[in-house]
């Protein structure tokens, strides 16, 4: 469903990104771990195109991006399969919640307002947000406004959905609701998901395959028993041992 091949992106001098390949079925569940600033987040953003990599091939079902050659077109096409959560939310603060969720399927989907908006509450209810919905996010707990970025990826109905550290900016007692709503996402609506994330009795329950990232490079990847339970590589090990 996707594949990534020998994916390269730096900053000026820094490379962050040495050579990533990378493959997911349809309704994988991928859960990327490893150490801050080694380039998990980089990596997400150059499946979408937010970042730019310098090297490498992104294919997602039929459309295929060749950093090296690709149009602008095919970078649309790409960015249309995907959609991402952010760690820090990332809606609009001057649009109501129902707002925020319908605007991506107006803007970018053309649907007609009156189906983006059946649409919207069918999300916002599986989040649990029917009774927010013409509330502002300053309104809001950083819980809720979360699980607003969550409908809001979901309502574009996208191939692939891109989590970075989604609980990461909550408050200890919020997580678990979060974590909740990925995992009847998973596991009822068999989403293709890739999830940077930190909360390794999380990843350990929820992922299909765990990817160990470090130094820009995919150093070990395994299911979740082969991960947490006999870890092969040194560095895999080492970092593991932090979260026991
Ligand atoms: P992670 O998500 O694993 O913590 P990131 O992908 O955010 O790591 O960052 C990897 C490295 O790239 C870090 O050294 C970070 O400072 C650097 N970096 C990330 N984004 C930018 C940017 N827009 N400009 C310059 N450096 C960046
Ligand atoms: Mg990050």
């Amino acid at each position: 469903m996707i594949k990534v091949t020998d994916l390269h992106k730096s900053f000026g001098e820094l490379a962050v990104l040495k050579g990533i390949d990378f493959q997911a079925d349809t309704g994988e569940v991928i859960v990327i771990i490893g150490p801050s600033g080694m380039g998990k987040s980089t990596f997400l953003r150059c499946i979408n195109y937010i970042e730019r990599p310098e090297k490498g091939i992104i294919e997602i079902d039929n459309v295929k991006v060749d950093a090296e050659k690709c149009t602008e077109k095919e970078i649309k096409q790409l960015r249309l399969k995907t959609s991402m959560v952010f760690q820090n939310y990332n809606i609009f603060k001057n649009k109501t919640v129902i707002e925020n969720v319908m605007l991506p399927m107006i803007s970018v989907q053309k649907i007609e307002k009156e189906i983006a908006k059946e649409k919207a509450l069918q999300y916002l209810d599986q989040v649990g947000l029917l009774d927010k919905i013409n509330e502002y996010p300053s309104r809001l707990s950083g819980g809720q406004q979360q699980r607003v970025g969550i409908a809001r990826a979901m309502a574009v109905n996208p191939q692939l959905i891109l989590l970075d550290e989604p609980t990461s900016s909550l408050d200890p007692e919020l997580v678990l609701g979060i974590l909740d709503i990925l995992r009847n996402l998973a596991n009822e609506h068999k989403r293709t998901m890739i999830i940077v994330t930190h909360e390794m009795s999380f990843a350990k329950e929820i992922a299909d395959r765990i990817i160990f990232m470090d130094d820009g490079r995919i150093i070990e990847e395994g299911t979740p028993e082969e991960i947490f339970s006999n870890p092969q590589n040194e560095r895999t090990k080492r970092f593991l041992e932090r979260f026991q």
